[in-house]
């Protein structure tokens, strides 16, 4: 058998954390051996046996194995949270090429006076019949947010005032008139520890349907017989995922341990922090990018106090300190959210699997659209895979799909953004009182040019990406090899002049959907619209209550809203995620489709999508139109093999930046020579140092390696020269490497 090593820190502490020592882990100990084990080892001159934990574990030595010791005994016992935290630094560090401080940073919460915590609790002071005669007056006299109150109170007698206020967009102010006149009440109750009066009256169980009885049963029988899995649970949009979540996490919770769920930002709406209040009442603290630092602290000091359980939350609500954590759910799993954009750069899931085998605890991954990472291993029989195949609510159905060239539409004198199809069916829905949806995907993905004529993109020759237009110089670029060429005045493929950057913006849209259907009550809901505190949740409520026909759109109104009313969901332009400068470019297209679509139709009404495009062939948008995940990924797994691109093979980038030009032009041409050398790396397997997009940000130039291999293991040892180059090679003082693998 290989042997296998562990970096282990000595007697741990904030100060003693940035440096590990590599021993060897004796085979009858490797089964017991993980990130954040204790264990005995002998140290120093003398061989002292002292107390260390365990931050990595690898198969690569750092030096001689001859020179390694061994480690002597792993130690029983709880871990306190603390050391914990500290561990998975450690590890954070060692797998992303963070600096330590960076990683702490990111692992414990940063300490911060917090005002005497008090918690307001609003109730109200009036029969469900007074309510609801409130609620009429007020929707005649359009006061908005006291409707939405008045809702929120007929289904909850009392609502935690954070969340109200955030949520629902009520201020004291606007509230005092009610308090003035005794229909509600707002009451502060010091440092309570107990669960928010009213909600243990409100829980509500929904009955599970077969499938989804058979996943919860499948890990809860594994649970209880004491094996930890990463589980993936696809299932299609709507059908009950959120209720499996909350029975796993009622039975977690059963057996005295805790839980954190992690959902994107973006989909944590009033409505789904709702639906988590009334199952579990108080217990329950939410984490969000809103909060204050002190708030923050205050939420995560009570998670180690134990004075909550479940945690809901962004990517950082991982680190809630639990002392018995037992679960830990990612929903949405695929969202390009769950990756950190600064340093340390890591992947929520990847973050995840470590705390659950820290912990002992099991970890859920849903989506109705899996990253093909995630599938991949579900097929390979690492994560095991749950299915849910049906929309839960029986009334409701996947909605028809319809897809419209967009070239025909020209070739046919049709100028206009609105297909000829889409159009007659906004009118339709429009006459019928029913709700649609527009969605343009612009955000993240300008600046690549095509022909409106015949529909091609500008590709590069090499890479089968687009070409970022650099609107400085007028030039396109590839930023996966390096490949550029200038603008071209025709396009190369059918001569046209008509080639232009692409991208019609949603307030394009909003305008020509004015003109074009006039007398139809527009929402705009994009990055301007949600600039203001609140504006996000008042727009949703506020088409969700009917005062729109047309909601139009960023990726922002496809995440997990439930509009029954909605019965048509128009795509603008498929094409403008398929050309992102990205090889997951067909796997983002795909999931936007899918969860665009799923939003028609969810309520009783049947719905239709169109979705409009230039490729009308492409895999990514047939599949879509489908609606079926396992043709898509055979497709793209297909093409990912192909051009060797994860999850057919491990990719190591290497991104190196500095302020000074030069200094990374020499660092990087060191680099490459050096890794040619020691690896014989050349051809396909190892790309660049090509320029990142944008390739200078905030006066820092960025320039990015990219190396291909098989096995992970390699990349490993690779990764580690690296770093041993910069360490011993004076030329990289005044660069900054950061790792993606
Ligand atoms: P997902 O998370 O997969 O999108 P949800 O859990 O939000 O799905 O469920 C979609 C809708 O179906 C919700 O309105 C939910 O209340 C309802 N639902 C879920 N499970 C059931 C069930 N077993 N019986 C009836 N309705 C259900
Ligand atoms: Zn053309
Ligand atoms: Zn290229």
């Amino acid at each position: 058998m290989e042997p296998v090593y562990a970096d282990v820190i000595i007697d741990i502490s904030a100060r003693s954390v940035d440096r590990a020592f590599q021993y060897r882990i004796p085979p009858t100990l490797l089964e017991q051996i993980h990130v954040g084990t204790r264990v005995r080892v002998p140290f120093g001159k003398g061989d002292t046996m002292r107390h260390g934990f365990v931050v990595a574990v690898t198969k690569e030595p750092d030096f001689s194995p001859e020179k390694i010791k061994e480690i002597a005994a792993t130690e029983d016992g709880a871990v306190p949270i603390q050391d914990q935290m500290l561990c998975l630094a450690a590890w954070m560090k060692s797998r992303y090429g963070s600096t330590m401080n960076q990683a702490l940073k990111t692992v414990l919460p940063v300490k911060t006076k917090v005002a005497a915590r008090e918690e307001k609790t609003l109730l109200s002071r009036r029969s469900k019949e007074e309510l609801q005669a409130l609620l009429k007056e007020a929707g005649q006299k359009k006061y908005k947010a006291r409707v939405r109150l008045y809702k929120a109170l007929l289904e909850n007698e009392s609502l935690p005032w954070g969340l109200t206020s955030q949520k629902l967009g009520l201020t004291m102010s606007s509230l005092k008139p009610l308090l003035d006149k005794g229909i509600i009440e707002i009451r502060t109750e010091k440092k309570s520890c107990s669960p928010v009066p009213g909600y243990e009256t409100e829980r509500q169980i929904v009955p599970l349907n077969g499938e989804q009885q058979r996943a919860v049963d499948t890990v809860l029988q594994e649970y209880a017989a004491g094996i930890r899995k990463t589980y993936l649970l696809y299932g299609i949009t709507g059908s009950g995922k959120t209720e499996v979540y909350m029975e796993l996490i009622a039975h977690v919770l059963h057996v005295g341990r805790q839980v954190i769920v992690l959902i994107p930002e973006i989909s944590l709406t009033y409505q789904t922090v709702m639906r988590f209040y009334r199952r579990f009442g108080g217990r329950i603290a939410i984490m969000n990018s809103r909060l204050s630092a002190g708030e923050r602290y205050d939420q995560l000091e009570r998670a180690a106090r134990g004075e909550i359980d479940i945690m809901i939350g962004p990517r950082s609500a991982l680190f809630t300190p639990f002392e018995r954590l037992g679960l830990i759910i990612i929903d949405e799993e695929h969202e390009g959210a769950y990756q950190s954009e600064t340093a340390p750069r890591y992947h929520a899931r990847e973050v995840a699997a470590i705390r659950a085998q820290m912990n002992g605890a099991s970890l859920v991954l849903g989506s109705a659209t899996p990253s093909l990472e995630s599938f991949y291993r579900a097929q390979n029989g690492e994560y095991a895979l749950l299915t849910l195949t049906k929309r839960a609510k029986t009334a409701s159905r996947l909605a028809r799909v319809q897809v419209v060239d967009l070239r025909a539409e020209l070739a046919d004198g049709n100028r206009s953004i609105f297909s000829r199809r889409l159009s007659s069916f906004i009118k339709e829905r429009l006459e019928k009182k029913e709700q649609i949806l527009l969605f343009m995907n612009r955000r993240g993905y300008a600046n690549f040019v095509s022909c409106r004529s015949c529909g091609t993109a500008m590709r590069c020759p090499h890479c089968d990406v687009s070409l970022t237009y650099h609107k400085d110089d007028n030039r396109l670029r590839c930023h996966y090899c390096g490949f550029e060429r200038r603008m071209p005045e025709r396009c190369p493929e059918c001569g046209s002049p008509y080639i232009a950057p692409f991208g019609t913006g949603t307030q394009k849209l909003s305008e020509a959907a004015e003109r074009a259907f006039p007398g139809a009550r527009i929402l705009r809901m994009d990055a301007d619209t949600t600039a203001r505190k609140g504006a996000h949740e008042e727009i949703l409520q506020a088409f969700a209550e009917g005062e729109a026909d047309i909601l139009i759109g960023t990726q922002m109104i496809v995440k997990g809203h439930d509009f029954p009313r909605v019965t048509l969901v128009g795509i603008m332009a498929a094409d403008l995620s398929l050309y992102a400068p990205d090889f997951r470019s067909a796997e983002r297209t795909f999931e936007l489709l899918t969860q665009a679509s799923g939003r028609a139709g969810r309520g009783e009404l049947a719905g239709d999508v169109v979705i409009q495009t230039y490729v009308p062939d492409h895999f990514a948008i047939t599949a879509a139109a489908a609606q079926d995940y396992m043709q898509f990924y055979k497709q793209e797994l297909l093409y990912r093999r192909l051009m060797g691109y994860p999850p057919a093979v491990w990719l190591l980038s290497i991104q190196m930046s500095s302020r000074d030009e030069k200094a990374l032009l020499r660092a990087c041409e060191d680099m490459s020579g050096y890794l040619a050398k020691q690896f014989g790396l050349a051809g396909p397997s190892f790309i660049g140092p090509v320029r990142a997009s944008p390739y200078k940000v905030n006066d820092i130039y960025r320039k990015i390696l990219y190396i291909k291999n098989e096995r992970y293991d390699i990349l490993l040892k690779i990764r580690g020269c690296v770093q041993k180059r910069m360490e011993a090679a004076d030329l990289y003082r005044r660069i900054l490497v950061q790792y993606d693998l």
